[in-house]
């Protein structure tokens, strides 16, 4: 029998433990040709979500846990699931119950016929502001432009991916994880499921601007070195702007004689260039802060606990 395993990363989602549960074991139940294994993983929950895992477990030995030893990110806690999931294939899901269950069993039938990688994509977002949509479509039209291979828009972690996948994800472990980029990047076969995002259950989402625009950053500079390719393209064309002018007034005062005049063009020119310098020692920062980060090859996460089978 093939066995299944549903990878969730949990962070403090007490509340929605037991209708996650109920939409889990439905699931498992309805689809009995196969052996299920849940893995929850609890990413430092400052709750008592895995108090309500353990019950769960006591109930359902399906049911099995990767607690972290605090919490790491959402990124980190997949890379966890990837590492500790058992089964031929995995579905990964959100524990607000935003992703709807029902289209996992189409997802299984896809896998059956032979596809690697089953992601579903959104064809509504759910309540969200219209800002948030807006500069989401932008931000995926941007890193599309800046990577050379197909990074798909409106596409989440909602997905299935057969073990080959599981494998490869497993050694791509760099500590600065943009994973949604990183499923397009391996490759393999892939299959497209179209569904509406619902809203959160219970609690609020996670991701604030702040942490969104990280992730978004993190996004292009983990996939393109495009940002630094524009920074010495920007002071290419200014030092030619230069050099043409300081000819320019070159030949100007020598055949016309001197006349100090300009002071307002000298104040700009010198707040620009000092604007376009900070925002290139910024972005080099970025790929040095990354390059530090990777050195130091620190685990992306740490367990605290692990129970299954
Ligand atoms: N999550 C996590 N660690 C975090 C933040 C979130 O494991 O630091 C989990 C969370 O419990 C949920 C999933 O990641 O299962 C998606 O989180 P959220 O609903 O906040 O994000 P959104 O739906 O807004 O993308
Ligand atoms: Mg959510």
């Amino acid at each position: 029998m093939k066995k299944v395993s549903i990878l969730i990363p949990c962070y403090n989602e007490e509340e929605n433990m037991s209708s996650l549960y109920q939409a889990i074991k439905e699931l498992m139940d309805n689809n009995s040709q196969y052996e299920w294994e849940a893995l929850l993983v609890n990413d430092g929950s400052k709750d008592h979500t895995l108090e309500k895992i353990k019950e769960l477990r006591k109930q359902d030995k399906r049911i099995s846990y990767v607690s972290l030893s605090r919490n790491f990110g959402k990124e980190a806690a997949m890379l966890a699931g990837f590492d500790y999931v058992t089964g031929d294939c995995l579905v990964n899901v959100d524990a607000d119950l935003q992703d709807p269950f029902d289209i996992i069993p189409e997802m299984l039938k896809y896998w059956e016929e032979g596809y690697d990688d089953i992601y579903a994509r959104r064809l509504s977002r759910g309540k969200e502001s219209w800002l948030r949509k807006s500069l989401s479509m932008m931000y995926y039209s941007l890193i599309q432009k800046m990577t050379n291979f197909d990074m798909l828009p409106n596409v989440g972690d909602f997905r299935l991916l057969d073990r080959k996948c599981i494998d490869e994800l497993k050694r791509l472990r760099e500590t600065e994880r943009y994973t949604k980029g990183l499923y397009c990047w391996i490759g393999f076969n892939k299959k497209e499921i179209g569904f509406n995002r619902g809203s959160r259950q219970h609690g609020q989402s996670n991701w604030g601007f702040r942490k969104l625009f990280g992730l978004a950053i993190n996004g292009i500079t983990s996939f393109s070195n495009i940002p630094l390719r524009i920074s010495t393209f920007i002071g290419m064309i200014i030092s030619i702007y230069a050099f043409c002018h300081l000819a320019y007034f070159l030949i100007k005062t020598l055949v016309f004689g001197d006349d100090v005049q300009g002071f307002p063009t000298l104040v700009i020119l010198i707040l620009f260039l000092g604007g376009v310098q900070l925002l290139s020692i910024g972005i080099i920062g970025e790929y040095v802060g990354k390059i530090y980060n990777e050195s130091k090859r620190r685990p992306v996460y740490i367990v605290r606990e692990y129970e299954a089978g």
